[in-house]
């Protein structure tokens, strides 16, 4: 799960990582009063979306009057922010951030985040701060220092004291720049975080050492442990069919493209996802349905894939192991019952291939209700390519 800069702030505030003085702001009127408060001279307003790049993209206005700080919240507010992260669409600017501005002398890079090869957590810093860490990772990766943390003893002070020099803090920072990184990782562990990300970490003119930017990212399995995080999720920074299916219990992830599938099992479903790419067709998402599918899962599942129209066509992908074909062949009828009036008809073609568990049950139940615009498939490679060639078809890119 993500979060907005300002709660990943207040996070680690309370952790006694350096932040700036801040208040998230939903209005213009409520940003012209928090900046008021804060009473700096330099004043910063920042567009809050689960995404960075804001700063390149026109989403962090640094400012100097009041008047000033009024017409950048105009400005955001409700603006539609296109950055490097957020894909072509963009994400709408709902709330602000609107915090001290800080004189910055260096920017640095911090993150901690779980290494899958080691099976540990990392710190890796760089001196290099506030420019895209993948492009200093790709071209400088000798400027990426790194500490792998023992998860018996935890962050040791001779580790942040190691990369505090290696990253060339000035002398009278370092003390500082330690502190900030144990506690931050005090934070990460606490919150049970997969990422913790700090670009840029400052340098101030006057030796303070500061976050300027937070993101955290936390371990959604470990949710249950931390019933005040779940407290600060954004429905609206979400993909609202993610969502749905979450709530269902189906793992769902929207690729974006047309041609629908849906799976059981995690790894057929991205093999599902590749063979849908290699025939043409753009996946529209990852769906594993799981090895206990009900009928009503199933149906859900349709109603997701075909909810706004994304979908021209649905892959069915079934091998039936634990899952037995035939409640899948019921799912599919129920799916048809639920979407259109006669009962037999699906709005868009439904290739299925099923294998496995009841599979004849399963191919019976298909017969016995035909619905229009269901195909079935002796094979995947075969399946595949006749869901692409028909979404392809309707779309007249034939
Ligand atoms: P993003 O990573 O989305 O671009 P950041 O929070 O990193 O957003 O802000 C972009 C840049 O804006 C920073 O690298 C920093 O130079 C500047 N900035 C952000 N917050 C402040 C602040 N409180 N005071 C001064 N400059 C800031
Ligand atoms: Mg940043």
């Amino acid at each position: 799960m993500n979060i907005h800069e300002y709660q990943s702030k207040a996070i680690l505030r309370s952790y006694g990582v350096n932040v700036p003085t801040g208040k998230p702001a939903f209005s213009v009127e409520e940003a012209v009063e928090n900046a008021r408060e804060l009473g700096t001279d330099t004043v910063v307003v920042k567009a809050q979306i689960h995404a960075g790049g804001r700063g390149k993209a026109g989403g962090v206005k640094v400012v100097h009057s009041l008047e000033a700080v009024e017409k950048a919240a105009e400005e955001l507010l409700g603006k539609v922010l296109i950055t490097h992260q957020t894909g072509p669409a963009g994400k709408r600017v709902n709330r602000l951030l609107i915090e001290a501005g800080a004189a910055i002398k260096k920017e640095y890079y911090l993150s901690f985040v779980i290494d899958r090869q080691t099976a540990r957590i990392v710190m890796m810093g760089s001196e290099e701060g506030g420019m895209e860490i993948e492009k200093v990772a790709a071209e400088m990766p000798d400027k990426i220092l790194k500490e792998y943390i023992d998860p018996a003893v935890g962050l040791l002070p001779f580790q942040a004291n190691r990369m505090a020099y290696g990253m060339h803090f000035p002398h009278d920072s370092v003390r500082k720049a330690t502190k900030l990184m144990m506690n931050l990782y005090r934070a990460f562990v606490g919150k049970d975080c997969s990422l913790a990300e700090i670009n840029p970490l400052v340098v101030t003119e006057d030796a303070e050492v500061m976050a300027l930017d937070a993101k955290l990212n936390f371990d959604d399995s470990a949710l249950f442990r931390h019933p005040d995080l779940e407290e600060l999720r954004d429905e609206t920074e979400e993909d609202p069919k993610e969502r749905r299916a979450a709530k269902a219990g189906l793992n769902y992830v929207n690729l974006g493209g047309d041609v629908a599938c849906m799976v059981n099992g995690a790894g057929l479903a991205m093999a599902t996802v590749d063979i849908i790419k290699y025939y043409g067709g753009e996946p529209a998402n990852f769906l594993d349905v799981g090895g206990d599918s009900t009928p009503e899962k199933i149906a859900e599942a349709f109603r997701i894939m075909l909810d706004g129209g994304q979908a021209k066509g649905i892959f069915v992908n079934i091998f039936g192991g634990i899952n037995k074909c035939d409640l899948v062949a019921e799912g599919i009828v129920d799916a048809a019952k639920m979407i259109s009036e006669d009962g037999k008809s699906l709005p868009v073609p439904v290739v299925v291939r099923l294998e496995g568990t009841n599979v004849e049950r399963g191919r019976e139940i298909l017969q016995d209700t035909p619905i229009a615009n269901v195909i079935m498939a002796p094979t995947m490679e075969g399946g595949a390519e006749t869901i692409v060639r028909l979404v392809k078809e309707a779309d007249g890119r034939a």
